[in-house]
């Protein structure tokens, strides 16, 4: 591959280290690295947090309260005070400049220096927000630059440009290193380096968005414009920013489109629509498909009648109805002559999908089989063959279950569910499990907000189910503290003695040293002896052998137990309509999403259903913030925005596990329409096979290849 000068040349002058720039000495290139800051690049993109507006110099009498303000003044006098109630001292300095009066204060300073800088009769210039403590307007901590006497303000502002007369980022800044060394350093990288950065965003895209070239971007994006518009700026929507996050976002929805691209092109089975067995399955059904079911459904058809590979992500809040979705997708396959491997994450959800689906297939004449870990090496063998001589047409297990050793006569769908749970990864080993190429459907109750699904499985396809099936009455939730846990047994009580059943979460298995959790089996002995002795309470945890689960979800499906006291391993996908109490332990210890897949556990017929959220006294802030969410809505989307934006995007799901990629610029709660904008030119661009071929487009391949390397498999686009 030639390299383009330009592209090759911005490069490596952005690769220069930081230490050779000047004013960079060892001890401040120190600093810089704890910043994370190394490179000339790593400086171009550590962009100011916000702005400080220092155009104009007001007058003392026309200062606004609540604002930044600069302003210039004389001395007046100066003293120390001691506050009433902390009985801290102050220092107190009060400043005039013709039009009126101010004070300025210091709660943190050494006395002494203090006292030589600020005397009677200096002049300077503040920098600070205006407050206003009853009739008194005051500047806690203002910056200060002194004049020199006989000076004008005006002429001593002029002189320092790196402090006055514009508008100054602010950066991060880390211990001993100040906010005016910081600035100077830019500067010079920005005046340095910014016009060497050149991006490979095609013109035209660039000028259908109105965006800036590259260099100008990041060097307004550190330094405003003069006629900048503050709140433009703050919000994050002026040009330089957004042709920044543009940029950003523009590279990883090209890769993701290549990738997409990529499996797409693979050659599929295109299936035939017969409705052999999907009407009678309608028809047997005891209620209608919503029509956010039928939606998502029809989207699935139309891939599936593709000669390519369905990939296809569909999202569905906890109940929404998505095992039905996979059901009728996996009768389409088999009408097709072809076989479905469904995967979930643990045993428990597979056995239940198994007798769930079992239930319908077998009605229709078709064989259903379960794999199952805890089945003899017999029982194995003989469902294994079954599915290899394509007697069986649907094959449920986990995932280590189909990993090892299943062939498929012809597999014409999988289907993932849970794909929270898994790695992203885990698709293509299904997808190898045909001769060719099987549909892929992955479902996922993680109510993933769409700008973060977009980057997350920006590969996949996406369908929202948005809509519950009717008659559900949203599941009522209390926080309740632990010293009033009476009241959440007598409520338990109540639904247990109209024959309802009841669920305890419990967030560990055993009590370990250190920590002063309840254990779920310690805790079913108690509640079982002391609390609920007339009732018959089961336990689940995860460390039992998986027999052992599925027989006591048996029990409590079948209503032979009443309380079931679990561990988190009843989160994902069970389904007993007639549990209509869930009481979770130390709920202020869960995360968000894992609440929210909690309690839709209950709820799923169509009687009110309640959720206690028990908490300790000593609770977190944040811990605090969740429960309330969970108190407020029962909306899965809304739950994710809130934890999205208590977490950030990076802890969300784990950063590492779900792929996030860490954005320099980009910040995704505020920045989804510009994903999508850049997500819809990448995928158009993909499309267009000039792209592959052109000239034109080669700075832009060879951007791609930097930056996704072999990750993307790219060796075509060279
Ligand atoms: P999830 O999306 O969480 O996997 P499920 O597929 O387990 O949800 O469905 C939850 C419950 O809703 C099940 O009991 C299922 O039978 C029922 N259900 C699914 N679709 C409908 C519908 N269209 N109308 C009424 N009930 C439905
Ligand atoms: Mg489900």
């Amino acid at each position: 591959m030639s390299l383009n000068p330009t592209y090759h040349s911005s490069r490596q002058l952005l690769s220069t280290p930081l230490a050779q720039v000047r004013g960079v000495g060892p001890k401040v290139q120190e600093k810089l690295s704890k910043l994370g800051l190394c490179t000339v690049e790593d400086a171009l993109y550590a962009l100011p947090f916000r702005y400080e507006d220092r155009r104009s110099i007001q007058k003392i009498a026309n200062l606004r309260e609540g604002a930044q303000e600069v302003f210039c003044g004389e001395i007046l006098a100066v003293g120390e005070a001691v506050t009433s109630r902390a009985r801290k001292k102050i220092f107190e300095v009060f400043v005039a400049d013709g039009s009126g009066q101010i004070a300025l204060k210091w709660f943190r300073y050494r006395r002494d220096w203090m006292k030589k800088q600020f005397q009677p009769g200096r002049r300077a210039c503040f920098i600070g927000e205006v407050k206003r403590f009853g009739s008194v307007r005051e500047v806690h901590h203002p910056d200060v630059e002194f004049i020199t006497d006989g000076v004008r303000p005006e002429d001593a502002l002029a002189a320092d440009p790196l402090s006055f007369g514009r508008i100054l980022p602010v950066y991060p800044l880390t211990e001993g290193l100040h906010q005016k060394t910081m600035r100077k350093i830019m500067q010079q990288v920005v005046d340095h380096f910014a016009a060497a950065a050149v991006s490979p965003l095609p013109q035209e895209i660039r000028h259908r968005h109105n965006l800036l070239p590259l260099g100008p971007a990041l060097q307004q994006a550190h330094w405003p414009e003069q006629n900048a518009s503050m709140p433009t700026l703050e919000q994050g929507r002026d040009p330089a920013r957004r042709t920044l996050v543009f940029d950003e976002f523009f590279f990883l929805e090209l890769g993701l489109a290549l990738k997409h691209q990529g499996v797409v092109l693979e050659e599929g089975i295109p299936f035939q629509v017969n409705h052999r067995y999907t009407k009678p399955l309608a028809g047997m059904l005891p209620f209608k498909l919503t029509d956010a079911q039928r939606r998502v459904l029809g989207e699935i058809k139309h891939d599936l009648m593709r000669p390519h590979p369905m990939n296809r992500l569909v999202q569905g809040d906890v109940g929404s109805g998505k095992t039905m979705v996979a059901l009728m997708s996996a009768l389409l396959a088999i009408e097709n002559h072809t076989q479905v491997a469904v995967v979930a994450p643990t045993e428990i959800l597979a056995e239940q999908h198994y007798l769930n689906f079992r239930h319908w297939l077998e009605a229709l004449g078709l064989k259903a089989a379960l794999l199952s870990g805890s089945m003899t090496a017999g029982q194995k063998r003989q469902v294994t063959d079954s599915v290899r001589s394509g007697q069986v047409h649907l094959v449920v297990g986990t995932h280590a279950v189909l990993q090892q050793g299943v062939d498929f006569k012809r597999l014409g769908l999988g289907v993932i569910d849970e794909q929270h749970r898994f790695g992203v990864r885990q698709r293509g080993v299904l997808r190898h499990k045909g001769q060719k190429a099987p549909h892929i459907l992955v479902m996922t109750a993680t109510p993933i907000p769409r700008t973060l699904s977009l980057t997350l499985y920006g590969d996949l396809d996406l369908s929202v189910i948005d809509e519950l099936p009717p008659g559900r009455t949203p599941v009522r939730t209390r926080v309740v503290f632990e010293s009033q846990r009476e009241r959440a047994y007598s409520l338990i009580k109540k639904e247990l003695d109209s024959e309802r059943q009841a669920y305890i979460v419990y967030p560990l298995v055993e009590e370990s040293e250190n920590s002063d959790l309840r254990a779920a089996s310690e805790g079913a002995e108690l509640l079982q002896q002391q609390v609920f002795p007339d009732y018959r309470v089961g336990l689940l945890h995860g460390r039992m052998k998986s027999d052992e689960k599925e027989s006591i979800m048996a029990a409590f499906k079948d209503r032979q137990i009443d309380i079931l006291v679990s561990t988190t391993v009843i989160e994902v996908g069970i389904d007993v309509p007639n549990a209509t109490v869930m009481m979770i332990e130390h709920a202020e210890r869960f995360g968000l999403a894992q609440l929210h897949q909690l309690r839709g556990r209950v709820g799923r017929g169509a009687d009110q259903s309640f959720c206690i959220l028990l908490r300790s006294e000593r609770c977190s802030e944040d811990g605090v913030r969740r429960l309330q969410v969970m108190a407020e809505t029962t909306d899965g989307f809304r739950i994710a925005e809130a934890d999205l934006e208590i977490r950030g995007p990076g802890e969300f799901l784990g950063t590492r596990q779900a792929g996030i990629p860490d954005f320099r610029v980009a910040n995704l709660l505020r920045d989804g329409s510009i994903l999508e904008q850049a997500r819809k030119e990448a995928f158009e661009l993909v499309n267009n096979p000039a792209f592959l071929t052109d000239d034109s487009y080669q700075e832009l391949r060879q951007a791609l290849l930097d930056r996704w390397g072999s990750r993307l498999e790219l060796a075509s686009i060279g």
